[in-house]
């Protein structure tokens, strides 16, 4: 399954859904207009009915897409008894309300990516990206203008209800026949979680792709270490034992533990560069544009210069070693 995946991701097409393990679904959503081309959810049967592991992108044709996946593989959104969130992010939350409206399913997520607990905490999405932007020290209207477009799909972040929300720290989450560990894992987002069905598959959201980097932080505070976060988070994951990871953009895959050895050593690799680059003090506007990315820097898009800037402010921290671990 995982190699015909594979291969639709490779040829920029989205594949139908399909059976990852026996009673375990991959049900690829189409994100039209973006670089992600899908998201990827997945549907676990148990004996206590449906569980989803995240939700897609909120909008129509995702929420279609989804019902009409549901129907080829023989289900419905209204068995649907729990919707586990990977990360507080628009495309892992879009559907979350209409399932449980439809259903009554439980929405749960990391509790430290639930705005709603975290205005007194963290502060809200917008005054944490705020501040993470300032700290870049970028000029004034790059700013701005990186402000006001994550401000577009910032709202839906921020009032997404749980039934739920999941402490830091391991939770074994039983549905009858089948168990669920829910594991922290900071790094992309503060409650970044990641799900492991003990039968050996771990859902890794946005934390460990089958190929590339993963995204650092986009919003956070000055004494935040998301880079350090990370490279904990990845031997958490190499650590569970899983045989297959389930992430969701791009496709399923095998060796799990190598491929969090090698995101570890890339990610460490690249805190060494920013250290190497840095002589003296020096913002993270300065060392983005000296960085090597897929492009040079003016030739990115406005939204991948916004995700390598705060990137690139979470490895200069880390390589400062006011955070290290
Ligand atoms: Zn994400
Ligand atoms: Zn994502």
């Amino acid at each position: 399954m995982s190699e015909a995946h594979a291969a639709s991701y490779r040829a920029r097409e989205v594949p139908a859904a399909a059976q990852v393990i026996d009673g375990v679904w991959a049900v690829p959503i189409p994100l039209h207009g973006s670089a992600l081309t899908a998201v990827t959810v997945f549907l676990i049967e148990t004996r206590a009915g449906l569980v989803l592991i995240d939700a897609g992108y909120n909008h129509p044709s995702c929420w279609t897409a989804f019902q009409r996946s549901l129907t080829t593989i023989g289900h419905r959104v209204e068995a649907i008894s729990t919707v586990l969130i990977t990360h507080n992010h628009p495309d892992h939350v879009g559907f979350a309300d209409q399932v449980r409206g439809v259903s009554g399913a439980r929405v749960l997520m990391g509790a430290a990516d639930d705005f709603a607990t975290m205005h007194g905490v963290r502060g809200a999405f917008l005054d944490q990206l705020g501040t993470a932007l300032d700290l870049t020290g970028a000029p004034r209207d790059i700013v701005d203008g990186m402000y006001a477009e994550a401000v577009k799909v910032a709202e839906h972040h921020e009032r997404l209800r749980l039934d739920g929300a999941l402490p830091a720290g391991d939770i074994e989450l039983e549905f009858g026949d089948v168990t669920i560990r829910a594991v922290h894992t900071p790094g992309h987002t503060y409650g970044h979680t990641v799900y492991y069905d003990t039968r050996g598959l771990v859902f890794t959201g946005d934390t460990m792709m089958a190929e590339g980097p993963t995204q650092l932080a986009i919003v956070s505070r000055p004494g935040d270490d998301p880079a350090g976060d990370l490279l904990r988070s990845l031997d958490r994951i190499r650590d569970l034992g899983a045989g297959i990871a389930c992430p969701a953009h791009q496709f399923p895959y095998r060796d799990v533990a190598g491929r969090a050895e090698q995101l570890k050593a890339f990610h460490q690799a690249e805190v060494d560069a920013v250290r190497d680059l840095v002589d003296g003090p020096a913002t993270a506007w300065d060392v983005a544009r000296r960085m090597s990315w897929k492009k040079p820097w003016d030739e990115l898009g406005p939204g991948t210069r916004r995700f390598n800037l705060v990137h690139t402010l979470a490895l200069l921290r880390h390589a400062a070693g006011r955070q290290a671990p």
